[in-house]
């Protein structure tokens, strides 16, 4: 591994533009991908790097992978699948980091295909969202052989100041699945709390207040309920549709591990049937306006 390694990025998405910007920035030579070509060529022009043409050119040129991308049957496609895929460039020594929120078990089959050629794979999901993805803040879990998480560990600092090792590969998605669970879970609680609040004829932006300053407290009373719900911008960035998939991993590590999870459950039915309401491009701050529709009022501060 070269003392500052090529990284190939795969998913100039919501969160892929802004964390691959972040290695271009700490001068990593990064070799970008998209299935929009139209936004890797983008990506090249605003901020720099170069767009291969092929996935396994991509591979070819790169001593570190980063996989950005919605979901584990996309990220199994462009590594192994279809006429053009990363496999058929993929170098020996090659560490693929896997850091869509994926499913572990599917993550765990695709490590196996990726040491059989040689190279290796570790999964590093992130926690934090588009804000801390454009100023390198984000939360890394990353599983995997510690050896090669610490190989890997410049490239992963450029992007997340707090990153933490979870054990073996897939458990940093598993970990990812279970952290979106109970952020999922603290939302949907306070949004009940406000509806209540006002009723009583509290006001949901002293409210929230007081929930900050108190034990009610959590990362969606800090940073979602003024700022996307009470100002009713809905523009958190990150998808209903995207939350769902991570709140079906999570059942489904419950699933595996024989796990019962009856509230976890009743969260997951909430945002899948906020999902087919809103649609699955909605943000997931909107999961706020399901709340309302049960309740029949609407947030309003002031
Ligand atoms: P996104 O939909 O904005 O971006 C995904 C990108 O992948 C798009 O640019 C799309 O064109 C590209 N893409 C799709 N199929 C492709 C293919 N076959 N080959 C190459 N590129 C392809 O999604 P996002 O919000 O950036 O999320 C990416 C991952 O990060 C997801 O797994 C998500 O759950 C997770 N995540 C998102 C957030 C957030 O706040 N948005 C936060 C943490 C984790």
């Amino acid at each position: 591994m070269p003392n500052k390694p090529t990284v190939g990025f795969i998913g100039a998405g919501n969160m892929g533009w802004p964390m691959a910007a972040c290695l271009v920035k700490a001068g990593f030579d990064v070799l970008i991908n998209d299935s929009r070509r139209e936004v890797a060529n983008n990506f090249v022009q605003q901020i720099g790097g170069t767009a291969p043409d092929t996935l396994r050119q991509l591979a070819e040129g790169s001593d570190v992978i980063v996989t950005m991308l919605p979901t584990s049957v996309i990220v199994e496609n462009v590594l192994g699948g279809g006429d053009d895929n990363i496999f058929a460039g993929l170098k020996p020594g090659t560490i693929v980091v896997e850091m869509s929120s994926g499913v572990p078990s599917v993550t765990q089959r695709l490590a196996e295909q990726v040491a059989a050629l040689g190279a290796h794979m570790i999964d590093g999901p992130v926690s934090g969202g588009v804000p801390r993805a454009r100023t390198g803040e984000l939360a890394i879990m990353v599983g995997g052989d510690p050896a090669i998480v610490d190989k890997a560990m410049p490239v992963l600092k450029a992007m997340g100041t707090s990153v933490l090792k979870t054990g073996a590969v897939g458990s940093g998605q598993a970990m990812k699945a279970l952290n979106n669970l109970v952020s999922t879970g603290g939302f949907l609680i306070g949004i009940e709390a406000l509806l209540i609040g006002q009723r009583f004829g509290l006001d949901p932006a002293v409210m929230t207040d007081v929930l900050n300053a108190a034990t009610g407290m959590n990362n969606s009373t800090q940073k979602k309920f003024k700022q996307f719900v009470i100002s009713r911008k809905f523009d958190a960035g990150f998808t209903m549709g995207l939350l769902a998939k991570d709140l079906s991993i999570a059942l489904q590590v419950g699933r595996e591990t024989g796990t019962a999870a009856p509230l976890s459950a009743l969260v997951r039915e909430m945002i899948v049937s906020a999902e087919t309401m809103f649609g699955p491009g909605s943000d997931h701050t909107e999961m706020a306006k399901w709340v309302e529709k049960l309740v029949g009022d609407e947030l309003k501060s002031g």
